[in-house]
């Protein structure tokens, strides 16, 4: 399916961008000491987007989203990426890896008609749309680049028409889907020049995907540039990276230990299985949010929850993978755009996923581990916004998983206290 710009997505995307701005400081140098030096892109990089030699066109869309300096991941990595030099980064959620990648691909496309330059995998669905969607907005004035996005879910008949019909430049997608297409021969990746892997440590771990990685990896040239990025990147899947590589610019923005989110203030709360809804309808109802995320652990408690919610009367709405593709992404736009205050996801929605108001994240049931937690907890407090996570916890295991966190991430997780400060984790 190629994804056609979504004017209202659009302008929705850009008043989100305005808003970011008022909040940020115009001056470096001015709060060095306040919050904003919390922010990974105000720091000490007083040189703007401008250093980098970006082309007009994509200057005028960095302007047009509110991107006033790069974030440190950007600073690090953009002036190498642009000369195509293979890249491999760690950095935490929401430190602005989306846009190196979108950024260095569109400097470095000449289009030519049809033909595939720059290919992009990821693991879910919704991270590819949304990526496509940010190749969308910083292409805007570069208007004979197309992209194009394609995933399972969709009948491929609908993406094999496109690709003949109106063969896009950049394609972001997911391997199933993508090998699909490769296969048949409908999208030769003959001429793809950029290779990018997101959230590269799923896509590598898991064996079935990294098999259909490696096997679309060999239908792409030899002579290529590869990137790949994640907010975790264990010392045992960084080698299984580099093997895709020539000689890379490694960059390990934070190194794993700290990688606890500036600005996200972290609880939990012990109590049983049955006291669980109870507990969430007082948190609902007590807490300031703009809009606020609960993770469960499989597709039915999400319905039973999101049921029991609506029944309450919560604005809210689910997101699993019991649901068709269609439904799963109008909900997911509904929720980005606003219309509802609370989602309740699986882990699907637990990576990549970008959602600017999501101030609060609620682990209804933990996760399975230190590296879903901090996937999860990503979500609120996105690019240095404050954020609260609050997770219940109801067994040994819970207990268990909650220290992992805190050893991992070297943080110091208390229990929730009766009275929150409402100013520690709304935006100011
Ligand atoms: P990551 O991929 O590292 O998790 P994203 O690329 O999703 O982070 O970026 C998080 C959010 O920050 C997005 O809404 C993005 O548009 C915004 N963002 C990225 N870079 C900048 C920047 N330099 N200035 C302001 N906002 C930015």
């Amino acid at each position: 399916m190629g994804e056609t710009r979504d004017n209202d997505a659009y302008e929705e995307e850009l008043l989100d961008y305005e808003e970011e701005e008022e909040k940020a400081p115009d001056s470096v140098t001015a709060k060095v000491n306040g919050e904003a030096a919390k922010k990974g892109y105000v720091g000490i990089h007083s040189s703007g987007f401008r250093d980098f030699l970006l082309k007009p066109e994509l200057l005028r869309a960095i302007v047009d989203s509110g991107f006033e300096h790069p974030s440190e991941v950007q600073h690090e990595c953009i002036p190498q990426a642009i000369l195509g030099m293979d890249v491999i980064c760690q950095a935490k959620s929401g430190m602005g890896k989306t846009a190196v990648f979108v950024l260095s691909s569109l400097q470095q496309i000449e289009p030519s008609p049809g033909q595939v330059i720059a290919l992009v995998l990821c693991h879910t669905r919704e991270l590819a749309y949304q990526i496509c969607h940010e190749f969308e907005r910083f292409s805007t004035y570069l208007p004979d680049i197309k992209v194009a996005v394609f995933y399972g879910g969709v009948n491929i008949k609908v993406h094999k028409d496109l690709l003949k019909n109106e063969c896009p430049h950049i394609v972001v997608g997911t391997p199933g889907r993508i090998l699909a297409l490769a296969r048949d021969k409908d999208l030769s990746l003959k001429n793809v020049r950029h290779f990018i892997l997101d959230e590269c440590d799923k896509m590598l771990e898991s064996l079935d995907m990294r098999r259909d990685v490696q096997e679309i990896f060999k239908m792409t040239p030899h002579d290529k540039q590869v990137m790949m990025f994640s907010a975790t990147l264990s010392k045992e899947i960084r080698p299984v990276c580099k093997k895709f590589m020539q000689d890379p610019m490694e960059i390990y923005v934070d190194d794993e230990a700290k990688l606890t989110l500036h600005g996200l203030v972290q609880h939990y709360i012990k109590l049983s299985e049955l006291e669980k809804n109870r507990k969430l309808n007082d948190l609902l109802d007590a807490l300031d949010f703009n809009q606020v995320v609960i993770f469960v652990k499989s597709v039915n408690r999400a319905a039973e929850l999101n049921k029991l919610l609506v029944e309450c009367n919560f604005p809210s709405i689910c997101i699993h993978s019991g649901m068709s593709q269609e439904e799963r992404l109008t909900r997911y736009k509904g929720f980005k755009e606003g219309h509802k205050r609370i989602l309740v996801a699986t882990d699907l929605v637990g990576r990549g996923i970008d959602i600017e108001r999501v101030n609060i994240v609620i682990n209804y049931d933990m996760p399975d581990s230190a590296d879903t937690y901090l996937h999860r907890v990503g979500r609120a407090g996105r690019f240095g916004t404050k954020g609260l996570a609050i997770t219940f916890v109801s067994s040994a295991s819970d207990s268990d998983v909650l220290n992992q966190v805190q050893e991992r991430f070297e943080v110091d997780i208390k229990e929730l206290p009766e009275q929150i400060d409402t100013s520690t984790y709304m935006p100011s």
